[in-house]
């Protein structure tokens, strides 16, 4: 078995006592077969803020997986002696996905065992025209980002997140998930929606806010905060979908975003990387891994900060949320 589904089993095993277990169905290798597991603590009221972590959606993009699984690692210890997440349970729920798409890791590939990419799989149209095969494709299951045969259901892991973001936040106003990749640039982008089009996100205000909330409290932080449409567009972003499908039932307010770590920079530093198969999407060196483990702790804890004061983000008066809106327009969409 691959190492971080080992080390995943165990903290399930050791946090069942804890939180709740939530089993989204399985999925099948050729000798294989794996539940699709997620992780829930905290608040059992519906509207309670939540914070969701995801990772290994892509099977190659490893380090996503294990950035997740070292966020839970210390959660676990956490929730032994930490009052003030104690008291944070009280009022917000926090939920883990840290392995999405298990048969993808498994087999080392992007997609999962059927070839499919999760990321290119859900039901949106782009609105404006993709980049060729990037954008998503229906050509062959051969070529990466394949979106999968038309008008068919989505795929079981896709299927599993849609239902347990649905369960465990489509009745929160105050949302923020933030799902690991990585493989593109030199520095850590944090993305907010939207994939399938340049237009601006309806929740920019909020966004707007966090993000400023964010580099006034951290000014070194390393993130560079900004569309996911401004690098470029996709069909089928698994996101986009879930927040599209949040905001016909829910006015609140949902940033869904998306951790692109900049891998490009740990090939820089040792090009042999490109070579390999995992090299070109994961830090390798174990001090490179190391460093990027502990790289997030930060956000981390300034993602459940604001999930208890979701009032510092998510809650504004129609001015405010006007003034908002033109200065986010300014800073991402002009
Ligand atoms: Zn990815």
């Amino acid at each position: 078995m691959f190492p971080e589904w080992v080390q995943f089993e165990k903290i399930v095993k050791e946090l069942s006592r804890f939180g709740q277990i939530h089993e989204l169905g399985t999925v099948k290798t050729k000798d294989n077969e794996f539940p699709l597991i997620a992780l829930s603590f905290g608040s059992k009221d519906p509207k309670a803020p939540v914070l969701g972590l995801f990772g290994g959606v892509h099977g190659l993009e490893r380090i996503g997986a294990q950035v997740v699984l070292s966020m839970l690692q210390s959660f676990s210890e956490l929730l032994l002696w930490d009052q003030m997440i104690r008291h944070a349970l009280e009022h917000i729920r926090i939920m883990f996905m840290p392995i999405v798409n298990p048969t993808g890791m498994f087999l080392n590939t992007r997609s999962n065992a059927n070839g499919i990419d999760l990321m290119r799989n859900a039901p949106i149209e782009a609105l404006e025209k993709v980049t060729p095969l990037v954008g998503g494709h229906r050509i062959s299951p051969k070529i990466p980002w394949y979106r999968g045969p038309q008008n068919q259901p989505m795929e079981p892991e896709a299927q599993a997140v849609f239902d347990l973001s649905k369960k465990l936040f489509f009745e929160s106003k105050s949302v923020i998930t933030v799902d690991f990749h990585s493989g593109f640039g030199v520095v850590d982008r944090l993305w907010f929606p939207y994939a399938k089009t340049k237009d601006p996100f309806p929740h920019m205000a909020e966004m707007y806010v966090l993000k400023e909330n964010f580099d006034r409290t951290y000014p070194n932080h390393v993130y560079k905060i900004e569309p996911q449409s401004k690098n470029y567009t996709t069909h089928g972003d698994l996101w986009d979908y879930v927040y599209d499908e949040y905001q016909k039932v829910n006015s609140g307010a949902y940033l869904a975003l998306c951790l692109e770590m900049g891998s490009w920079n740990w090939v820089k530093k040792k090009p042999s990387q490109i070579f390999s198969l995992l090299g070109p999407f994961n830090p390798i060196e174990p001090h490179r891994v190391k460093r990027t483990l502990r790289r997030h702790n930060t956000l981390f804890e300034f993602l459940i900060r604001s999930l208890v004061s979701y009032q510092s983000w998510s809650t504004m008066s129609d001015e405010q949320r006007m003034k908002n809106m033109i200065r986010a327009k300014e800073h991402w969409y002009e």
